[in-house]
Order: structure tokens, then sequence, then C-alpha cells
């Protein structure tokens, strides 16, 4: 054998156990639902804009423990589950869950704090996605504008009018839109203008090299005055270091998301910063 044909036979081997382990995931995702391998992690957003760092909201960000594979990332199965429809079921447990968890936090704490959850693509061609959200809201005692829905900046160029119209629609409903992983997408200028959203989210591609690479600090200085002339509060995520989250702040951002402050936390461990914050907001008042 030569060797183009051996490289041949492994490049096939290598996608076929590929296929297998997305048609393994797609297979046992149901089950995987009903025996709760899912959990909804949460990832704390801080506000910067004042003379501490304040706990302002969370992301909520879907993790499976599946029992053969261990921890497996959304990396490998949101887009696998948006192929099929599976992510339709998907999204509306960690919506459930999050809005469950908002209100958990009201009840033990006696603290408001809005939970961004990650709306698919394929999920804002749904009619009744204000339906759900509403009703999903309203069992939990909770106003809309306590589920932020984060929305990838690159939906919105999939079919515009059909996006735009169907944010619009939430919007209407008490709904605030953060658009996600701002700057990977293509937006027109022109579009950015008429667009119906409450916050810009940068993607965090930017922010990994910004203190060494001089035009990468200029462009999310740009990014920030296009939220700055949309008026629009700025999120920054996948900030690791203090030297990123202070040149941030120099630049007018205004919420940091990243492992500089936490990472994705089990609620259990989220409910010990809430306590932080709380001792903290207690301190600043003696
Ligand atoms: P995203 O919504 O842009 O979420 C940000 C990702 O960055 C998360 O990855 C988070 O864990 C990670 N991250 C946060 N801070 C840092 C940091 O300082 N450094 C680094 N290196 N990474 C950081 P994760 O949880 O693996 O999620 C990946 C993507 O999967 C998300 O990107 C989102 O697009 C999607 N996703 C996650 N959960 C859901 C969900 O429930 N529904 C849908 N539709 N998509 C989801
Ligand atoms: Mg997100
Ligand atoms: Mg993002
Ligand atoms: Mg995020």
């Amino acid at each position: 054998r030569n060797s183009y044909v051996s490289c041949f036979d492994f490049y096939n081997d290598e996608q076929h156990g590929k296929e297998l382990y997305a048609e393994r995931l797609i297979n046992d995702m149901d089950r995987a639902l009903s025996e709760k391998q899912f959990r909804v992690f949460y990832q704390p957003k801080y506000s910067i804009t004042g003379s501490q760092p304040r706990l302002s909201s969370a992301e909520a960000l879907i993790r499976w423990f599946h029992p053969e594979f261990g921890m497996v990332s959304p990396g490998q199965f949101i887009s696998l589950f948006e192929e099929n429809g599976l992510i339709q079921k998907l999204d509306r447990f960690v919506w459930n869950e999050a809005a469950a968890q908002i209100r958990q936090w009201k009840d033990c704490y006696g603290i408001d704090i809005p939970v961004s959850v990650n709306v698919s693509r394929v999920n804002m061609f749904n009619a009744h996605l204000a339906d759900i959200l509403e009703n999903i809201a309203a069992q939990n005692g909770l106003d809309h504008a306590e589920l932020l829905l984060e929305i990838t900046e690159s939906a919105y160029t999939d079919n515009s009018d059909q996006i735009v119209e169907a944010v619009n629609k939430l919007r209407m409903c008490g709904f605030r839109i953060e658009m996600d992983d701002f700057g990977s997408g293509y937006s027109s200028l022109n579009m950015l203008t008429t667009l119906p959203i409450d916050a810009l989210k940068l993607d965090m591609k930017f922010i990994r090299e910004i203190c060494e690479n001089e035009k990468n600090e200029r462009l999310v200085g740009i990014m920030i005055d296009i939220a700055r002339l949309l008026e629009v509060p700025v999120i920054a995520e996948g900030v690791e270091t203090k030297e990123q989250m202070e040149l941030l702040k120099r630049l007018g951002c205004n919420i940091i998301q990243g492992y500089y402050f936490s990472k994705p936390l089990p609620p259990e461990e989220f409910g010990i910063l809430i306590e932080k914050e709380l001792r903290e907001k207690k301190d600043a008042y003696n």
C-alpha cells in the first residue's frame, strides 16, 4: 500500500467515527432528558460601570453529563440538534430550568437576577415562540424582562426579515434581546441601525488578544462606539484577565462575563456568589 491510500483509509475511519458519535448523541438525547443527564450551569455577568463590580445577571449554559462519554460540551451537540429539530426540546428545557432558577433565587435570597438563555436560530422560526416564553414566565411568576434572550448575530442574516419580525414580536411582549457573538456574523451597518436589540455581546475572539494586539483594541473600541450609537449596553464575554477587564472598562464596556470572574457554575455554587454579593452590598451601606 502506498501512503496515500492509508491516509485515505485513516480519513474514512475518522469520518466514520465522527458519524457514529453524532448518531449516538442524537439517539441518546431523549433518554438523556428524562434521565436528567442535562444540567444547566450559570455564568455570572458583572456590571463594571460603578466603583465596584456588581453581579448583574447570568447566562444559562447547557451541560450534558453522558454516562459513557462523560461531559459533552454544547459545541459538540447544539449544531447537530439544530439540524434535526431536537434543539426545540432542548432549548425549551433550558428556558424552563432558567425560569425556575430565577424564581428560586428570588425566594431564597430576595434578589432579582435576570438570566439570559440562548435561543437557537431554529426556534426563531417557531410562530409560538413568544407564547411559549410567556407561559414559562407566567408559571414562575416572572416579569418578561427577567428572562433575557441571546440570539447570535449570524441568525439575523439567515433570513433577516423573518428574524427581525420575530424579534420585534418578542420585544413587544416585553422580552429583552441580547445580540450574541457580535462581530462574528455580518450584519450590515444599515441593518444595525434598524435592529431591535437591547444589548450587544462582543464575540470573545476579539477579547482574546485585546491586550496584545493594538488593532484588536481599536476594533473593540469601534464596536463599543457602535453600541453607543445604538444606545444599548455592551457585554464582553470570554474575559479572562484583570488587564482585559480594565482595558474594556476604559473603552466604555458596561458588563463583563468570563473566567476572570467565574466559569459557568452549577446552581448550588452560583448561590455562593449571590451570598458574597449580598454581603458586599450590605458592607457598602454600613
Ligand atoms: P455562547 O452563548 O457565546 O457562550 C459563551 C461560551 O464561552 C460558553 O461556552 C462559555 O462557557 C464560554 N466562556 C465563558 N467565559 C469564558 C472565558 O473566559 N474563556 C473561555 N475560553 N471561554 C469562556 P459553552 O458553554 O461551551 O457554550 C458554547 C456555545 O454553545 C454557546 O456560545 C452557545 O452558542 C451554545 N449554547 C450553550 N448552551 C446553549 C443552550 O442552552 N441553547 C442553545 N441554543 N445554545 C447553547
Ligand atoms: Mg450566549
Ligand atoms: Mg457568545
Ligand atoms: Mg456567553
